[in-house]
């Protein structure tokens, strides 16, 4: 039982990275690798480090509900739903995955119902692989968002002016948010009532819900949490993922959640204890620093010291973020922009029909110049949406609140995704990811640039008027 292992491992190995001794970091991995094969799920890297300074890897995440072939784009079905579009559409799109939401199932319908009708995937009607969080990011970042009216990942790049109008020591005082070393008490946006979630309650939800890959019950600081904060938050986070190893369902792969703001050595702590624990992947989450640059020398500091197993980044996935993660090695993502910037009228375009990070690929379809624009969205998109129908035609729907804007838009958005990563996947192959990656991304934007897009509207960071991404949008996923 990995449970017990479970145990004795941690036992054995308290804080001590078995990275530290290449034999034992080996037979350490084997081991988890052997008892994850035992569930169903196992993970191979097929090619890794393509080139110079590359360490973009490509791979295959095997499950009992079928296999991702990575770096991947999982689209987000907060409840248990990719807003708009049902089982059909996402299996023509070929959707290989997606990842669902412990904090808004367990509210509505509730976890217990769902398991009863069979589990998610019977629920939702979806047979591939299923993720599911934690429902620490929505119980943390709902009530400390809706009182300062940002919310976690809203200020993942924060609009520095806003930040420090923010005391850090308001962090640690909420009206909707109580936190204790037992768990998270936090108000619900649904009913008002109060709710409690631990690591105990998070991996029975998230057993009930059934899913394929698990998050540990982790707390994601907000990025104006000061380091003396992010530094108490990782220590619990830390306490929790034991927690989390104990109780939950060994049926279940397990991944277990960097934390530690975007101070160094926090970080690197986080990623010594986190890879010494038996789980089955590894995921980067919290606050990623005051820019996308911030982003990526968090991620340097991190991947290096990671093992072989799967590597995730939650919560992020505009264009450039792919290609800077996966460059540096993660293996999945999950997003919830694609489908929400589509919904706001923001589509998708590739390098060859104008897209740029200046105009962060995209159109705004409601725009009036598009309102006599007979042509498709992107005239090299394959996707049925683009083959089929005219921006003066989704002006139009847009316009009219015609609810087939929001599904058509939302296959647009999620084909463009699914076939970047699919491209990827075929540049690290052929050896050929960095000029993809410049094909795309063309020379590295100025800073000043550079931060600009970072803090303004842009997928996960999608903002309000003050650089901050408005609370509400969580519920809006
Ligand atoms: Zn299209």
């Amino acid at each position: 039982m990995l449970t017990s292992r479970a145990s004795e491992t941690l036992e054995n190995t308290h804080l001590k990275n078995p990275l530290d001794d290449s034999d034992k970091a080996r037979e350490f991995v084997d081991g988890i690798k052997d008892r994850a094969e035992a569930k169903g799920f196992s993970f191979q890297v097929l090619k890794e480090g393509e080139s110079k300074g590359s360490r973009a890897r490509l791979g295959i995440l095997r499950t009992l509900h079928g296999l991702v072939e990575t770096p991947c784009f999982v689209p987000v079905a907060t409840l248990a739903s990719v807003r708009s579009l049902d089982y059909i559409d996402l299996t023509s799109l070929g959707v290989p995955s997606v990842l669902a939401n412990t904090y808004h199932l367990h509210l509505r319908p509730g976890d217990e119902l769902i398991r009863k009708l069979g589990g998610l995937h019977k629920f939702m009607a979806f047979d591939g692989p299923i993720f599911t969080d934690s429902g620490g990011f929505q119980a943390f970042s709902l009530g400390f968002g809706r009182e300062h009216n940002i919310s976690k990942i809203g200020g993942v790049f924060p609009d520095p002016d806003r930040s420090s109008s923010i005391k850090a020591h308001s962090l640690r005082r909420s009206n909707l948010t109580k936190i204790t070393g037992e768990g998270v008490h936090f108000k619900s946006l649904h009913d008002g009532g109060w709710h409690f979630l631990n690591p105990e309650i998070s991996m029975r939800i998230q057993s009930n819900l059934g899913s394929d890959a698990i998050m540990a019950f982790d707390e994601c600081t907000s990025p104006l949490s000061d380091y003396d904060y992010t530094k108490e938050a990782m220590e619990r986070t830390h306490m929790w993922a034991q927690q989390s190893l104990k109780f939950h369902n060994p049926n279940q792969a397990i991944y277990g959640i960097i934390q530690g703001g975007w101070f160094e050595d926090l970080r690197m702590e986080s990623t010594e204890f986190t890879s010494s624990q038996p789980f089955d992947g590894i995921a980067i989450g919290g606050s990623l620093g005051e820019n996308k640059q911030d982003m990526h020398k968090i991620l340097d500091w991190v991947i290096p010291n990671l093992d072989s197993r799967p590597r995730h980044l939650l919560g992020i996935g505009d264009v450039d973020d792919l290609f800077e993660g996966v460059e540096r090695g993660i293996d999945t993502f999950d997003c919830v922009s694609p489908t929400r910037i589509a919904r706001r009228g923001s589509l998708y375009i590739t390098p060859q029909a104008g897209g740029c990070q200046k105009n962060k690929f995209r159109i705004d379809v409601k725009a009036l110049k598009f309102k006599e624009d007979p042509r498709p969205i992107d005239p090299y998109c394959s996707c049925p949406t683009c083959q089929r129908y005219s921006r003066a035609y989704l002006w139009h729907l847009y316009h009219a609140k015609e609810l087939s804007y929001f599904r058509l838009a939302s296959i647009h958005n999620l084909h463009f995704m699914l076939r970047l990563m699919e491209s990827i996947r075929e540049s690290i192959a052929k050896g050929t990811f960095r000029e993809l990656k410049d094909h795309w991304l063309g020379k590295a934007l100025p800073r000043e640039t550079s931060e600009e897009i970072s803090r303004g509207k842009s997928g996960c960071n999608e903002s309000g008027p003050n650089g901050y991404r408005v609370c509400d949008d969580d519920l809006d996923a």
